[in-house]
């Protein structure tokens, strides 16, 4: 028979998912708030089902979304977007990864990738005939190595791919670091896909810092959003893509074969959702960073080593020495089949030659679902 490519393989996600589900655990695996976003945001859509529009919207997405997206860049961030040549809407972050690649991305053409990286860069690399350049960054500080980072630059780069704020690191990339990026982008010619669907879960005061702000990066830089993590609805799949108008034109050609829309009445109300007020965004941030404490210290207290957290939905945590397993799959194993916990194996996020003690637990859960959970792995440990 004629075979089929068999090089894709199914996601950490969806295998701890189904494996919480089957073991009735708590599930701290896959990334999603157990209470969904602002519920003006969901009448809106709610509303836009019933009265429209519910037909095809335009191609790079509806105007006033468009216009959100733009007023949000220059609001965050004093970044001046043109909204009807520099925004494509997209059906999550995912469809806008997997646009931006197959755009730019030709075979033989090299990707730098910041190691541990987000299940889908590697098959999207790979499936577009990229090669992927692995740069590993190491905890706890996990900081960029700029010598390294040099010399990943060759001829061939076609692209950067950096996800800031990281995921599953929770590590916001420093200014020095960005600018470092910026100029090795800038003399090499090189373009930046910046996933930053954590740009609003960024904690402590800290401000996210788009890439797309640093000397010379507009016209080379594109810059991922996702509703589903700044309104906590991830099921939505919402996504944005701002960038120079010269990029988001092959970009959005890639977009009409890959979805062509995404619904017109989600995206309605994503654009109301995105006039929020300040309190809004400080709310979901602040939230947010009292989970991560609340986990962080019951993890701490059983045995953790609790890795520090600047941003996302994410804590990793070092298990040497707890003896709930010799690896992280093990022990992630372990844990939801004897403990009614589900978390992912770091390894997961690595293309080769994995760290195998770190396992990574979702804190953007209700607090009495955290303490459940926490209460659980006391007795099992
Ligand atoms: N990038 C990163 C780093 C993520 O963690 C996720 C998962 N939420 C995505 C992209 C996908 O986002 P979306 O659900 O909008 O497709
Ligand atoms: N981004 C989510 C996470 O890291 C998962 C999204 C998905 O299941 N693809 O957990």
């Amino acid at each position: 028979t004629n075979p089929v490519f068999t090089g894709l393989e199914t996601t950490i996600f969806e295998t701890m998912s189904r494996l919480a589900m089957a073991h009735e655990a708590v599930n701290l695996g896959q990334g999603f708030p157990d209470v969904d976003g602002p519920l003006d945001i969901r009448e809106t859509a709610a509303r836009a089902l019933v009265d429209g529009p519910n037909q095809y919207p335009p191609m790079l997405g509806l105007p006033e979304l468009r216009q959100a997206v733009a007023a949000a860049n220059k609001r965050f961030y004093g970044l001046d977007i043109d909204w009807q040549s520099q925004v494509v809407v997209t059906s999550g972050a995912t469809e806008a990864l997997n646009d931006c690649i197959l755009a730019l991305v030709e075979p033989g053409d090299e990707v730098i990738l910041i190691e541990p990286l987000y299940d889908c860069y590697l098959p999207l690399v790979k499936r577009a005939g990229g090669i992927p350049v692995r740069l590993r960054v190491t905890p706890p500080s996990w900081a960029l190595d700029l010598a390294a980072l040099e010399a990943a630059f060759t001829e061939k780069t076609k692209a950067i791919l950096i996800n800031n704020p990281m995921n599953p690191a929770a590590k916001v990339f420093s200014e020095d670091e960005l600018k470092a990026i910026a100029e090795l982008c800038v003399r090499h010619d090189v373009y930046a896909i910046c996933d930053e669907v954590y740009e609003h879960l960024v904690f402590n005061g800290t401000r996210h810092h788009p890439l797309m702000k640093f000397d010379g990066m507009a016209e080379r830089t594109l810059r991922i959003g996702s509703a589903g993590k700044t309104f906590s609805l991830t099921g939505w799949k919402v996504g944005y893509i701002t960038g120079a108008a010269q990029l988001i034109d092959p970009i959005a050609k890639a977009h009409q074969y890959v979805t062509f829309t995404t619904p017109p009445n989600l995206q309605k109300a994503v654009a109301a959702g995105l006039t929020k007020d300040e309190a809004y965004y400080e709310g979901l941030a602040s939230d947010l960073a009292a989970k991560r404490d609340r986990m962080a210290g019951a993890l701490e207290k059983l045995g953790f080593g609790v890795l520090p957290c600047a941003a996302t939905y994410f804590l990793t945590c070092d298990i040497t020495g707890l003896g709930i397993g010799d690896t992280d799959v093990e022990a992630c194993q372990r844990m939801v089949k004897e403990a009614g916990v589900a978390a992912v194996p770091v390894s997961a996020f690595y293309g080769g030659d994995a760290p195998t003690n770190f396992i990574r637990f979702c804190f953007c859960k209700q607090d009495h679902v955290i303490d459940e959970a926490m209460s659980r792995l006391e007795n099992w440990m």
